[in-house]
């Protein structure tokens, strides 16, 4: 019988029947090693009801208790991050290496919630009118949601669920039902660091999870990371029923190499960021945007160091791992084909390598595409896989104009030492997260992780200040004591000013 994974509902494993099920794969193994539950409405309703039970006492809890939980929280954390690494490693294929990486990034988020209460300091002034003061105060929202998709199993939960806690909510977090044990490791690090059962659960499952949550009377905020597609629906369908939501969505990220650059560095960055996690990332580079002559100094570099790379089981030292499912290696090979119907040049044809892993593992090797038509599939769809396309461009302006007429906006990098120019694109560039001469300008954990344009949908981008913004709602408090010694103003039926 294989292992069942199953939800995490007040403190514990959920005990009832499975209805409905799914198949967890090892991508390097081709193989099924358990099958997650996924949330019937019934399911969802239960975990919502402990949530919404939890808040209500979790809302009022010390600031000193939540930070203590936070604090213990990181440190469980890190003890187990092995543990949490090989399981990522075993459900979503990336390498070890890169499995710690999500870790420490998700870690940073968590440390950033431990000082939380700096965040949660209001306002105060005194008399803004006659023996009149004002405070404001941010309070929790409720329960939120957190709905994540399969590429950072831990990171990404880790971007909302410490923020959110710490500002005094419950959460209920529906991992991608591909990726389903990293989740249920971090409730266990939450129920150890001793935070009170209800205020932390896992619902598993798929559509009709989410669209419960999104409609659920007792959620009061919905984030969400995942595809363009299922981001608008979550945006619309929650904002519709009353909810604040951020959803993220996918990406196309560009790189503009300039003539002047390092090259040595510009190709190591383009192979790092092309193809590290198999190409699974929404900061992954997947167009470089060659200027001038510059993509003919570039293409033999990036050729020398991708022939270099190691591919297969990433249990076994090697670069870069299997795709996640054999469905989605299909469709990135697909694109292969596609992109030479198109007149691309390929240029390495990752279907020809040999991986270091089983045989039913889904494996496809890194592929290099050169002179990209830009209305070619190839350089319009999110492939999410390691496949990088050059489009060459004579000028800095066209790079400029190419990147900025993409539908998404989620990163763009310049690589140049020429200060002026990445200024203007620093300045001009439409995207919510810029690197100038770094291929992955992933923000640190006090600034605020968010696209443009198709890469979200809502206002408020993730973690830093934005996350506690969006997990709180403020309240703004006008007082009067009397004061014996003052005479009564008397009834006045003027409309109050602040004289
Ligand atoms: P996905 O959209 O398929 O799934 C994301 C979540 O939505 C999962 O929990 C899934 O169960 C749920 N879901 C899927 N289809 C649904 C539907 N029809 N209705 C309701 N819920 C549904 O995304 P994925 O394949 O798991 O992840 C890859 C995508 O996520 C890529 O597009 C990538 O760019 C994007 N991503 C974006 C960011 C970002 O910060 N912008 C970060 C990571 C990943």
């Amino acid at each position: 019988m294989s292992k069942r994974i199953t939800h995490w509902v007040g403190g514990k494993p959920w005990t009832g029947p499975a209805h409905r099920r799914g198949e967890v794969f090892d991508p390097a193994l081709g193989t099924v090693t358990a099958h997650v539950d996924l949330a019937s409405v019934e399911e969802v309703d239960a975990a919502v009801a402990v949530a919404a039970a939890a808040f209500t006492t979790w809302r009022s809890s010390t600031l000193a208790k939540r930070t203590q939980v936070l604090f213990d929280f990181r440190t469980i954390l890190q003890h187990r991050r092995d543990e949490l690494a090989a399981v990522i490693t075993a459900e979503h294929g990336k390498v070890l290496d890169d499995a710690a990486g999500e870790i420490a990034r998700g870690l940073e988020v968590v440390e950033y919630a431990c000082g939380l209460s700096a965040q949660l300091k209001g306002g105060f002034s005194e008399s803004v009118s006659t023996n009149v003061d004002v405070t404001a105060i941010r309070q929790p929202v409720g329960v939120c949601a957190v709905i994540t998709p399969f590429n950072f199993p831990a990171m990404v939960p880790l971007w909302f669920t410490p923020i959110a806690i710490a500002c005094g909510n419950s959460v209920v977090l529906k991992p991608s039902e591909k990726v389903p044990s990293a989740a249920r490791l971090l409730a266990e690090c939450w129920a150890e660091a001793g935070l009170p059962d209800g205020v932390f659960n896992v619902v598993n499952g798929d559509a009709v999870a989410v669209n419960r949550l999104l409609e659920h009377p007792e959620v009061a905020a919905v984030s969400f990371v995942g595809s363009t597609p299922v981001a608008r629906h979550v945006y619309e369908t929650g904002t519709r029923n009353g909810k604040r939501v951020q959803a993220l969505g996918g990406a196309k990220n560009h790189m503009v190499v300039l003539p002047d650059a390092d090259l040595e560095g510009a190709a190591d960055a383009a192979v790092s960021a092309g193809f590290g996690s198999a190409g699974e990332r929404c900061m992954a580079v997947s167009v470089i945007v060659a200027v001038d002559s510059v993509g003919d100094a570039l293409v033999p570099r990036i050729t020398e160091r991708m022939a270099a790379l190691r591919y297969g089981d990433g249990r076994r030292r090697c670069d870069m791992g299997p795709l996640v499912t054999r469905a989605h290696r299909d469709r990135v090979a697909s694109y292969l084909d596609a992109g030479v119907e198109a007149g691309a040049k390929l240029v390495v044809d990752g279907r020809q390598g040999r991986p270091d892993g089983e045989d039913d593992g889904f494996w496809l090797g890194p592929s290099l595409f050169d002179e990209v038509p830009t209305e070619s599939s190839i350089y319009r769809d999110e492939i999410f896989g390691p496949v990088l396309s050059i489009v060459r461009v004579p000028t800095f302006d066209a790079a400029l104009d190419l990147v900025n007429a993409s539908p998404y906006g989620n990163g763009a990098a310049l690589f140049t030492e020429h200060g002026g120019l990445a200024r203007r694109f620093q300045n001009e560039v439409q995207a919510g997260m810029v690197g100038i001469n770094v291929p992955i300008p992933v923000p640190a954990a006090a600034y605020s992780f968010g696209g443009w344009k198709a890469s979200l949908f809502g206002d408020t981008h993730a973690y830093g200040d934005e996350g506690v913004r969006f997990y709180t709602r403020g309240k703004v408090v006008t007082s009067r004591w009397p004061q014996r010694s003052a005479p009564r103003a008397g009834v006045d039926l003027s409309f109050p000013g602040h004289g």
